[in-house]
């Protein structure tokens, strides 16, 4: 049980317009009477509505403001729980705090009012999870994927696959409990179609999660080429930005930077590495070995090629080097603005997609985010409508629980003894249940809580 009423500033850090200071627990109500001085209405007596008034310490007027208290379990938390807007400024949402803590409340710990909705059932795990990511959402992907979910859509998906689990067991149970009323070929097959389709529905939501972790972790992406085959002016177009330097002296590029884009519906980590060549400059042999650092250990390497001129040594010796990366492949033909004198098949045929465009004009770039969404987006799948997989969490409980689920269907296709296969089912179930916060233990709960920011 949750004992202490908790307060932090919801609002980031910083100079605004408005802050919020965020309160919850049994003693909200009591706190507010003791800090906030309501203008008309008190806010515990009209809850949801906001109250304007001052917020005191002791004798000292800090600041007004608005006030809006929301009465258990009508509550994000669940909990009796009040929100306080004042002014915006440093020192002003620091004095109201303290004000609030003077009243009685305790700081919240990170993630804790979010913490509090879990565990009073006002939120599944998953949905709690959605929520964290979509705070941390810096591409419309993440939050387009972050929100889906916070509305429960994985939630419902993992439910449904529960409910069929549970059906099955109801039927176990009865054919455990009355032996002498054999459930016979037809009831066992009954058994073994509702398992399957549990199984088939979990195998459905497995195969979601390349996409989905390709959304919430990113794809760790590098752009590889010979200098001035344009690699700094792709990197500057998925960026939307001029974030690298261009210009036309070979060897520009020496550092690796990075940064997080959206491209095609997927998350790019994408790394715009210094031209891969021979060179005696030292500043940039460190980072030419970067970039072939960088290489190794990318997800998908972007091959930018210049078509404007006939295949040099370094772009084969780029070629021969990439043909056994495990990575995915791209191969850009660069500058289709100008006449081109390269064709896909001169760079290789181990590419899993070719695209002709120009960096410099922008022309072909969707054709670059469709081969992207073809790499990791193969099965068309909707962050908005579908339910998806995106952490490894889930990953690794569906996975469990499709083993386990496997396995009772094979016991019962065997003919084990019932209570074998039941006590399989039971277990699928249980693993299930882990993925929306049923039966996870504390220190999986308290991790999860521990990434997200104080004040949600
Ligand atoms: P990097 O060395 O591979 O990073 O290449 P940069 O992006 O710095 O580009 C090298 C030169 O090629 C610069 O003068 C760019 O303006 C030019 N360039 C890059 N992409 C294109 C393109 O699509 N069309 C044309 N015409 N020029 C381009």
């Amino acid at each position: 049980m949750i004992c202490d009423t908790v307060a932090a500033v919801s609002t980031p850090r910083g100079k605004g317009g408005i802050a919020v200071i965020r309160i919850s627990g049994d003693e909200s109500a009591a706190v507010l009477r003791r800090c906030f001085r309501p203008a008309g209405k008190a806010p515990w007596d009209a809850p949801r509505l906001a109250c304007y008034g001052t917020v005191v310490r002791g004798e000292e007027e800090i600041d007004t403001g608005l006030c809006t208290f929301f009465r258990s379990p009508a509550s994000y938390t669940g909990e009796d729980s009040a929100e306080i807007s004042c002014h915006g400024g440093t020192a002003v949402t620091a004095a109201v705090l303290e004000a609030v803590f003077a009243a009685g409340a305790v700081p919240a710990e990170a993630g804790e009012f979010t913490r509090r909705a879990f565990i009073n059932g006002k939120l599944s795990l998953t949905e709690a999870e959605a929520v964290g990511r979509l705070i941390d959402a810096d591409t419309d992907s993440r939050r387009r994927l972050a929100n889906s979910a916070a509305g429960g859509r994985l939630k419902s998906a993992a439910e449904d696959i529960c409910a069929s689990l549970r059906g099955v067991l109801a039927a176990l149970y009865a054919a455990i409990d009355y032996p002498d009323e054999d459930i016979g070929d037809e009831g066992e097959r009954e058994i073994e179609g509702v398992l399957c389709a549990a199984g088939e529905k979990l195998k459905a939501l497995l195969s979601t999660y390349r996409t989905g972790s390709a959304v919430a972790d990113g794809v760790v992406t590098a752009i590889a080429g010979a200098p001035n085959s344009g690699k700094s002016s792709l990197y500057n177009l998925l960026c939307r930005s001029d974030r690298a330097i261009v210009t036309d002296v070979a060897g520009t590029t020496r550092d690796t930077l990075w940064e997080t884009v959206d491209a095609g519906g997927v998350t790019l980590r994408i790394a715009d590495t210094a031209g891969i060549r021979d060179t005696q400059d030292r500043v940039e042999s460190a980072g030419i070995s970067r970039a072939l650092q960088v290489m190794e250990s990318a997800e998908l390497v972007i091959a930018v090629f210049d078509g404007s001129r006939p295949l040099s040594q370094e772009d084969r010796e780029l070629a021969k080097h990439l043909r056994d990366a495990p990575a995915a492949k791209i191969c850009v033909i660069n500058k289709s603005d100008l006449p081109l004198c390269v064709k896909e098949t001169d760079t290789g045929d181990f590419f899993d997609e070719y695209v002709i465009m120009s960096a410099a004009t922008g022309e072909g770039a969707d054709r670059l985010y469709g081969a992207v969404s073809r790499i990791y987006n193969s099965d068309g799948i909707s962050l908005e409508k579908d339910a998806v997989l995106w952490d490894a969490r889930h990953k690794a409980t569906a996975e469990k629980a499709l083993e386990l689920i496997d396995a009772s269907l094979k016991g019962l296709r065997r003919g084990d003894p019932l209570d074998a296969v039941c006590t399989l089912a039971e277990s699928a179930l249980a693993e299930m249940g882990m993925l929306d916060g049923r039966g996870v233990t504390e220190d999986i709960v308290s991790e999860i809580f521990a990434r997200f920011c104080v004040g949600k």
